[in-house]
Formats: structure tokens, C-alpha cells, sequence
């Protein structure tokens, strides 16, 4: 099945796009992590998106779509697909429509996760990452056995730059002013289910499997 997840940034869209990968095999797309590790590495493309995704600005439709239709022409994208983060304008949307098209495919399903700012918020700026394994860690929901250490691999922890309060707040702007658009595209397509994604991790993912069900989707 080809999934997108939509939804403000600290949805949880990640995260579950993460278990559903783990449990049923399916392809977990991030164009965030795609970006960030073309930072990582410097690429002519990194170096591009470096200065967006620094200020929580979107990076350009171009460079993101072109990305996106890369990846998923790969073979391991041909049967099932969870978007996680892309589309984020109506012109990204348009092109990955007309993309599939051409490549008779589509989308199943678009899941919106309804956030409150509130909760967005909290998410994020408590957030930690896994310099080494890329593990994800929380403040208060995750917190590490011992802090600043991931319990996987023992690697340092760290702060995103786009998670400081500052520059989440932005996001959230960003997100309302540019993406929040893409709902109702979807929902006149007749494709949006609404799920909640102020929900906790595990109380979400029996939410969406039951709804994946009801909706004939094999998971
Ligand atoms: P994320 O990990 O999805 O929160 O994405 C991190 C950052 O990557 C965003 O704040 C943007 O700067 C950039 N980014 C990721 N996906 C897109 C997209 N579809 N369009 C534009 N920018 C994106």
C-alpha cells in the first residue's frame, strides 16, 4: 500500500511511519532524513537545503520533489510506501500525483495526524537524537538510561538545530501557512482518514492498523 502522512511537525508521523516499517516491512520515505543525511555528506543538494531546513523554512519544491520521484523509482518502492514529510505544498502534491500517474500508481490513503501546537511542541524541543545510530530519544516520554547516551549504542546525544523552541515555533507557522493546505486537496480526492496524533505511541498505532483494515488496505 502507498501511504502519505500528513500532519505539523511533532505529529508523531515519523515515529509511526518507523513502527509500521519494523512490523509490516513497509518502505518508510522521510524526505527530512534523506535531506539531512545529504547535509551530512555535503552533496551539492545538502548544501542547498542546509540553509532552509537551519531557519524550519521549506526547502525548495524542485530539489525536494526531485528526491522524492528519485526514490521511490527504486524497486523497493514498487509495491508499498509510507511518505513521511512530503508533499508539503500543492505544487509538490500536483507533481508526485502527476508522477505516479505516468507511472500508473497512487495513493491509497492520506493520513492526517491531527495535532494540537501544544503537544507539537512538547515533542520536539524534548527531542534527542543518536549522533551515531540515529536513535530517537525523548526528555520526559524516552528518556535514556543515562542522559546524553543512547542505550543502543552508547553514541552521544543531540539536539536537532531545527528543534530549538525558536526555530520549532517556525515550523509550526511554516506548516500552517504552506502545508496545511493539502488537507482539504485531499480530502476533495476522497482520499484523508483523520487520526489523532496527540494520541501516545502505541494507543495510535492500534488506531491506524483498525483503520487500515476497515479501509481494505493489507497490512
Ligand atoms: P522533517 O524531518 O520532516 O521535520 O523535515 C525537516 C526539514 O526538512 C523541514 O523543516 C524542511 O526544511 C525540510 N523538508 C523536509 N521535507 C520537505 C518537503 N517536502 N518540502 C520542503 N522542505 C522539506
Amino acid at each position: 500500500m502507498k501511504l502519505v502522512f500528513l500532519g505539523p511537525p511533532g505529529a508523531g508521523k515519523g515515529t509511526q511511519a518507523d513502527v509500521l516499517s519494523k512490523k509490516f516491512g513497509i518502505l518508510h520515505i522521510s524526505t527530512g532524513d534523506i535531506l539531512r543525511q545529504a547535509v551530512k555528506d555535503k552533496t551539492p543538494t545538502g548544501l542547498k537545503a542546509q540553509e532552509y531546513m537551519n531557519k524550519g523554512e521549506l526547502v525548495p519544491d524542485e530539489i525536494v520533489t526531485k528526491i522524492t520521484t528519485e526514490r521511490i523509482q527504486k524497486t523497493d518502492a514498487k509495491d508499498n510506501f509510507i511518505l513521511d514529510g512530503f508533499p508539503r505544498t500543492i505544487a509538490q502534491a500536483d507533481d508526485l500525483g502527476a508522477f505516479l500517474n505516468n507511472n500508473r500508481a497512487k495513493i491509497d490513503l492520506v493520513l492526517y495526524f491531527e495535532t494540537s501546537d501544544k503537544v507539537a511542541i512538547q515533542r520536539l524541543t524534548g527531542r534527542r537524537v543518536c549522533k551515531a545510530c540515529g536513535a530517537i530519544f525523548h526528555l520526559k516520554n524516552m528518556p535514556p538510561k543515562k542522559q546524553g547516551t543512547c542505550d543502543k549504542c552508547g553514541g552521544v546525544l543531540y539536539q536537532r538545530t531545527d528543534d530549538t523552541e525558536e526555530t520549532v515555533k517556525n515550523r509550526l507557522v511554516v506548516y500552517k501557512k504552506q502545508t496545511q493546505s493539502l488537507i482539504d486537496y485531499y480530502k476533495e480526492k476522497g482520499i484523508l482518514r483523520t487520526v489523532s496524533g496527540d494520541l501516545d505511541v502505541n494507543e495510535l498505532f492500534v488506531v491506524m492498523v483498525d483503520l487500515f483494515k476497515k479501509e481494505g488496505l493489507a497490512v
